[in-house]
């Protein structure tokens, strides 16, 4: 099977210092995958690579199976790209800007699609680029990158500037796409955007991938808060003592867990006594995400 992106041992360091540290990674057409790390993790790095902009000290990147330095042109025309720092020509007006671009392209266009983004994301393409807000800036470089509607899409940060609305409309259009079989890779610093749209994502730090896998895993995996009110008197701790939970508090009625992983374990252990009430407490994904950067750390 061809994969949409696949890096094998890709590496990059900048004067002796390792910025990407052998990343191996597969992403399916289709997919939408987040790449998620704080500032400085190797998330553009990675980004760059793939698009032949820089050269790897040492490994390889395919789209599509072909190869992303040796093959960049073919490589690149498969791929959409929005850049971290988007520059545009601040003399020329959106439609024309679209008109350069489209004309750099080799995929065929389709003027009536291309409306449809412009209308759904609210940007008047009329306008000289040099008065665009951020945000319309960030809309006109979506726009460009799914322009020929490439099989791949290498989106950095794509909702960095956006209100939360038109974020909203972004992933909606980035989740059409996937559903035609694009593969949509993008990188993030906040964990919080990608839970309703990402199907995996990946987790860089100091240049290195520490988890790869669905976002229901993440959570999963995670640490939560478990209280538990009885009825009567508690059980007695060893009913409770159990591989992943760890009790916090006791009193006459209550009980205060930490479980990290899944809580049937001790939903079974509990069955035999009279449970009133159960809260749990999850932590958000940010929190999630930064569990893993201390714990990768260590
Ligand atoms: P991210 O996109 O996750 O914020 P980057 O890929 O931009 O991270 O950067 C990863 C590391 O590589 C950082 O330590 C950064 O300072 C360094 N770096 C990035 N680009 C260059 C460059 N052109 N020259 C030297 N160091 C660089």
């Amino acid at each position: 099977m061809i994969h949409a992106i696949e890096t094998s041992r890709l590496t990059k360091a900048y004067a002796g210092k390792t910025a990407l540290d052998g990343l191996d990674l597969c992403i399916e057409p289709g997919e939408i995958f987040g790449f998620l790390g704080p500032n400085g993790a190797g998330k553009s790095t990675a980004i760059r690579l793939l698009l032949d902009l820089i050269r790897p000290t040492s490994g390889s990147a395919r789209i599509l199976g072909i190869d992303c330095h040796h093959q960049s042109p073919e490589a690149r025309a498969l791929t959409g790209y929005l850049p971290g720092d988007l520059r545009l020509w601040p003399g020329l007006r959106g439609h024309e800007t679209i008109d350069l671009i489209a004309s750099l392209r080799t995929r065929p266009i389709d003027p009536t699609y291309v409306h449809n983004l412009a209308d759904r994301l609210t940007i008047d393409l009329n306008m000289r680029t040099r008065s665009y807000s951020k945000g319309n800036r960030q809309k006109l470089g979506i726009i460009l990158a799914l322009l020929d509607r490439p099989p791949v899409l290498l989106l950095d940060e794509p909702t960095s500037g956006l209100d939360p609305l038109v974020q909203r409309i972004v992933w909606e259009i980035l989740g059409e796409r996937a559903a035609v079989g694009t593969a949509v890779f993008f990188s993030s610093h906040v964990m919080s955007e990608v839970d309703q749209v990402c199907d995996r994502v990946g987790i860089l730090r100091a240049g290195r991938l520490v988890a790869v896998e669905p976002v229901s895993a993440l959570k999963g995996r995670s640490i939560r808060h478990v209280e538990v009110s009885f009825d009567g008197p508690v059980p007695p701790p060893e009913a409770v003592r159990l591989p992943g939970i760890r009790e916090l508090r006791r009193d006459f009625a209550t009980l205060e867990f930490e479980v990290s992983g899944e809580v049937d374990p001790l939903l079974k252990a509990l069955g035999p006594y009279h449970v009133v009430d159960l809260r749990t407490e999850q932590p958000t994904l940010d929190e999630v995400l930064l569990g893993y950067y201390q714990e990768a750390g260590r």
